[in-house]
Order: structure tokens, then C-alpha cells, then sequence
């Protein structure tokens, strides 16, 4: 055989409902087979053919000819001291390494999925900006993260992944197409069934990408970090504004209000002497006016030597909430991290883990193998 014809094996965890009838029609089976092959898949975790035990041998060896199941192999966990965040890293078969999140917080269970490894917008305070861009995530690796920690969450507590945010490693935008054939698996019903409003895609401000999102027929939450109120400071903190200035993200945000009826977040990480002044709490609030948005603060998570910025004192957090709620018609939250004491807070993972050994409870917690 020459390469041109060797065949090109189906990952089943990457195909979608319609796709996969039509493999099952071209194999000369009924249809309803393609519903079978999710709830293996995406609902028990099957990813051996030989395992899908309601199919026939005969359509099982057809099958094999064509498909397999990819995995991510696990190869480290680790739990927080109070124990409400657990961060997974899972490595590719290419040898890289990402990163997921479980978020344990009142009764929401929240898994925090990466989207590339590493990323190409170089955020001036992110630990993944600061790796570079490594490769895109395929929908079956965005999926499987989901579907561990959902494995791994039922499995010790019984309980259901309720909420996923994209807001683990890369920028979910420029891995579009991959990214959202994700989120149309992540809310079948034969699998963890998350959609809607339980989801939030969170871009650092890829306009094309979020007036192309707007117009999916998926009813999502958007999240953009906006993280500075003048195109000076932004343009040096976010390189990526350089191209898509403030004006043009925020037309971007309303844009996505008007056709998807749901009001955009707006993050804001407060670097402090950097964007936490008075005068940028007063800015932060006229610039969004015109937006139907909440404001979510986050007090930066200091990554060490990797970048300069530190995190505001208490009282310079408190304070910039304060001046922001007077002025702003928005709802304004601040999120203290849950996984600040694992370093998995959002936009933190990856490299920590290079530097730091594996910790004892670590080693404890994670699977053989
Ligand atoms: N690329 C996407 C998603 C990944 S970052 C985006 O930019 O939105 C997810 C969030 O974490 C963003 O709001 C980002 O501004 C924030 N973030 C990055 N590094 C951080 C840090 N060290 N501390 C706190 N928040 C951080």
C-alpha cells in the first residue's frame, strides 16, 4: 500500500451524531448504531471497540477497520488543601502536556478545559502566553478532558460535572473549528450533557472569532478579558489588541448581546500599579456602559520569576470594586481563586508544574501508570 492509501482511521470521540450515522450507513448498519456508539464513547467511557458489547462481532471488526477511540494519558493529579480544585495533566501523544481544571464550588462542579498548548497571543501575565504556541487541540482532546474529569469526579464523589469554561491553556478562538465541534459533543445527551448556559468560551479578544461564535446556533456564555481600559496599556499587556483595538472588541461584545440575547462577561486581572488605579476603575465602567455585561475582577495570580506584575493589596482590590460598582450599572464580582494554592488558577497552569517536583500527595492521588 502506498501512503496515499493507507486509510486514515475515524476517532470516534471527535464525530459528530450526523457524521456518525453516516459511517454507520456506509457500513451497512442501522442508524440508531450511531447513538449506541456515543453512549459508549461519551457517556460510559468505552474506548475499546472490542468493549462495545451490544454491537456484533462482525460490525465491531468493520468497525476497527475504520475507527478507534484517542485517549489522553493522565500523568499527574493533584488536589488542593481544602479540596476545591483538583488540576489534571494530561499528556498528548506527541509528547506535550495540557491542562484541566475541576472546580468545586457551592453546588457547581466546573471543569476548566484547555484549548491549545501553549498559545500564540503572548499576554504579557499569563504563564501559558509566556510558553508560546505549541499546537491546537483536537475536538477529541478538548472532549476527553471533560470526559476524565467527569470519570474521576463521579468516581470519588458521586457527583456530575455541571458548568465548563474555556479557560484553561490557549486562546479557544483560534482553534475554532476544533473548539466548537467540542462543545457540540460536550452537550449530547448520550454523554456529559453540558450546554447552554452552563458553558462560557473566554477569549482574550479574537474579534473575527467572536462575531463568528455569535452567529453559531449554540447558546453560550462569552467571557472576553478585557484587562485594561486604555488601547496604550492594553496594546503593551495584550499584544493581540494591537490588531483588534478596544473600540472594535467592545462593538465585537455587543454584537454577540444582540444576536445571542446574553450579556458578554467582561475579566478584568488587577495587576496592581498597573491597571488598579481610581481612574481606570472610572474608565473600566464608561467603557462598558454601552455593553449588557457583568464586570468579574480577578486579582492576579503571581507567577514568581515568570513575569514582574503582582497582585493589589486586599485593600486596593476592595477599593477598585468600590469606585467600579459606583459608577458602573453592572454587576460586578470579584473571583478569589479557589486553585490558587495548587497554582491552577486560570491562565497559571502548565508551567508550574516544569518547576516544581511532584508533590507526595500528588504522587498519592495519581493513577498507576
Ligand atoms: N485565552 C483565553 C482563555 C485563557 S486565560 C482568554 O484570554 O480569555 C483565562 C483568564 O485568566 C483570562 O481572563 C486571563 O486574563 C486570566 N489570567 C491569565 N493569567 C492570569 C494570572 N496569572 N492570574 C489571574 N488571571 C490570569
Amino acid at each position: 500500500m502506498t501512503p496515499s492509501e493507507t486509510p486514515v482511521l475515524v476517532d470516534l470521540k471527535s464525530i459528530l451524531p450526523e457524521e456518525l450515522r453516516t459511517l454507520v450507513r456506509q457500513l451497512g448498519q442501522e442508524e440508531y448504531r450511531a447513538g449506541q456508539l456515543l453512549s459508549w464513547v461519551h457517556g460510559k467511557g468505552v474506548e475499546e471497540v472490542d468493549q462495545m458489547s451490544n454491537l456484533s462481532r462482525a460490525f465491531r471488526e468493520q468497525l476497527k477497520g475504520v475507527a478507534w477511540v484517542s485517549r489522553l494519558r493522565e500523568v499527574e493529579r493533584q488536589v488542593s488543601p481544602g479540596g476545591q480544585a483538583i488540576k489534571f495533566l494530561f499528556e498528548l501523544p506527541t509528547g506535550e502536556r495540557v491542562e484541566s481544571v475541576l472546580i468545586i464550588d457551592g453546588k457547581r462542579r466546573t471543569a476548566c478545559l484547555s484549548s491549545q498548548v501553549g498559545c500564540p497571543l503572548d499576554c504579557q501575565f499569563c504563564a501559558t502566553g509566556r510558553m508560546g504556541f505549541l499546537r491546537n487541540l483536537s475536538a477529541a482532546q478538548i472532549t476527553d478532558q471533560l470526559l476524565q474529569l467527569a470519570r474521576t469526579l463521579m468516581a470519588e464523589r458521586g457527583e456530575r460535572v455541571t458548568n465548563v469554561v474555556m479557560m484553561g491553556m490557549g486562546e479557544p478562538l483560534l482553534n475554532y473549528e476544533e473548539v466548537v465541534r467540542a462543545l457540540r459533543l460536550m452537550r449530547l445527551e448520550h454523554g456529559p450533557a453540558i450546554g447552554g448556559r452552563k458553558v462560557t468560551v473566554s477569549t482574550a479578544g479574537y474579534v473575527p472569532g467572536i462575531r463568528r461564535l455569535a452567529r453559531e446556533d449554540l447558546n453560550l456564555g462569552l467571557a472576553i478579558s478585557l484587562n485594561a481600559t486604555t488601547d496604550e496599556l492594553r496594546d503593551q499587556l495584550m499584544p493581540i489588541n494591537r490588531k483588534f483595538q478596544i473600540a472594535e472588541l467592545l462593538a465585537a461584545a455587543a454584537e454577540f448581546f444582540a444576536l445571542r440575547g446574553r450579556r458578554v462577561t467582561f475579566e478584568y486581572v488587577l495587576l496592581a500599579g498597573v491597571n488598579d488605579s481610581d481612574e481606570d476603575a472610572l474608565r473600566l465602567a464608561d467603557l462598558t456602559r454601552g455593553v449588557p455585561c457583568k464586570i468579574n475582577l480577578i486579582p492576579y495570580n503571581e507567577l514568581g520569576v515568570h513575569t514582574p506584575f503582582r497582585r493589589p493589596p486586599p485593600e486596593r482590590v476592595a477599593h477598585f470594586r468600590q469606585t467600579l460598582e459606583a459608577s458602573s450599572p453592572m454587576a460586578v464580582t470579584l473571583r478569589e481563586s479557589r486553585g490558587r494554592d495548587i497554582d491552577a488558577a486560570c491562565g497559571q497552569l502548565y508551567q508550574a508544574q516544569e518547576r516544581r517536583p511532584r508533590s507526595a500527595q500528588a504522587a498519592a492521588l495519581a493513577p498507576a501508570g
